[in-house]
């Protein structure tokens, strides 16, 4: 019994699931590489008030969900629950807006919230997030949802379903409001505690209430598409438009905002069997009022963020190509132990990866252990072939063995490679 075990919800990655991980991460980099995204990292700790003034705070992130305390001398700072509101302190702060006009930037990295742990939600989890700032017009938002598409196909994930909102601007968010609050103080007897509260101070969160009962009185609530001026209804239908034209498969959903307050016009996310409708794997939106809310200029900016844990729940194992491991140095007697080291190193610095049987077992041991790994070749060595400058190469499928020079054995081990 180990006395120590990590967090609730913070589990380690053993290397086979970080190995899963590193192909997620490895994917998305290409495709933002496509796109011209450049990388930002940004710190894990922020002063509190960068995620309350961005995220809101009757969010139940604020609210509920994020690890804050005060550092050594008092300042208020909380571990990071997402990443937008970083990427936009960052951007204000740095003056980026007097540079290109639109900014494209992804991050990935993890995130904290203090949730109850289950099946796709960690208190220590991972995101991949891409952020378009000084982004205006359908045409930015459709890019920023192709390159998730993007994302999406290249790790072979199959059957997700992406659903697309307009929460329209400032004006139209203020009447539907109040249309949302009149037809809910109606229906107040059947909502949920929390909702009841909602109603009064934020009444578009109760939109993204789960229980069942909140859920009902939903089905009649007014449509947010009915409250949308022109202006934001003909840019909704022009990324309509735009989407259909790229053959992206998509439905509206009138009822979706999302569990942040700073979103604005387009909102999106995509939902998948595996993780069931409730747990969206991705997620994003404009939210043009934020850079300014937080002190900085008046620019349009819109972004997603990707659940790395959840689309792992949704990507086919078989889509993850296997990476088999490279060659097995056995020493088969202790005299030729530092020759065989001394080979090892040598086949590293030719850029073949390889590792040394330091079990010190039997022949039949290290063949054992080689076979156990799938590894292709294994590279043998006695004293005869030490005497001799030689190397006994065995290729572990065919069971052929051929005596090698040094870089005879490095010539075909580089061909074995590339098939
Ligand atoms: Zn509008
Ligand atoms: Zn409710």
């Amino acid at each position: 019994m180990s006395k120590y075990h990590s967090l609730r919800g913070m589990p380690d990655i053993p290397p086979e699931e970080a190995k899963l991980f590193r192909w997620v991460e490895d994917r998305a980099r290409e495709v933002f590489g496509l796109f011209e995204f450049s990388e930002i990292r940004t710190p894990l700790l922020e002063e509190t008030e960068v995620f309350k003034r961005s995220i809101g705070e009757d969010t139940d992130i604020v609210g509920k969900e994020m690890y804050s305390f005060p550092d050594r001398g008092g300042k208020d700072i909380s571990l990071r629950p997402e990443g937008t509101a970083s990427v936009v302190r960052a951007y204000i702060e740095h003056g980026w807006h007097t540079g290109p006009d639109i900014l494209k930037l992804f991050y990935m990295g993890p995130m904290f919230r203090g949730e109850r742990p289950q099946k796709g939600r960690l208190r220590q989890f991972h995101q991949i997030g891409a952020e378009i700032m000084g982004s205006s017009g359908p045409y930015l938002d459709a890019e920023l949802i192709l390159s998730l598409v993007s994302v999406l196909e290249s790790l072979k994930v199959k059957g997700y379903e992406i659903s697309l909102n307009s929460l329209g601007c400032v004006s139209d968010r203020v009447s539907y409001r109040t249309a949302l609050k009149d037809f809910l103080l109606e229906e107040k007897a059947d909502l949920c505690d929390d909702c009841g509260r909602r109603v009064e101070t934020n009444v578009l969160r109760v939109l993204d209430c789960k229980r069942a009962g909140c859920g009902s009185v939903l089905k009649n609530a007014p449509r947010i598409a009915d409250y949308l001026c022109a202006r934001c209804a003909k840019e909704h239908n022009d990324l309509v438009s735009i989407l259909g034209g790229m053959q992206v498969d998509f439905s509206r959903n009138d009822y979706m905002v999302r569990g942040l307050d700073y979103y604005t016009g387009t909102v999106f996310e995509v939902v998948h069997p595996a993780l069931g409708a409730q747990n969206a794997v991705a997620a994003g939106g404009r939210y043009d009022d934020l850079t300014k809310q937080m002190g900085g200029p008046d620019v349009g900016a819109a972004g997603y963020s990707i659940g790395v844990e959840r689309i792992l729940l949704a990507v086919g194992k078989e889509a993850v190509p296997c990476v088999r491991p490279g060659v097995l140095i056995v020493a088969v007697d202790d005299l030729s132990r530092d020759e065989a080291f001394r080979l090892t190193n040598g086949f590293r610095a030719e850029g073949i990866s390889c590792d040394m049987d330091h079990s010190g077992r039997s022949l039949k041991g290290g063949l054992r252990r080689a076979n156990k790994e799938k590894r292709r070749n294994v590279i043998l060595l006695g004293e005869d072939e030490v005497k001799k400058g030689r190397i006994l190469l065995k290729d572990m499928k065919s069971g052929e063995q051929r005596s090698l020079s040094f870089e005879e054995a490095v010539r075909a081990l580089k061909e074995v490679e590339e098939i």
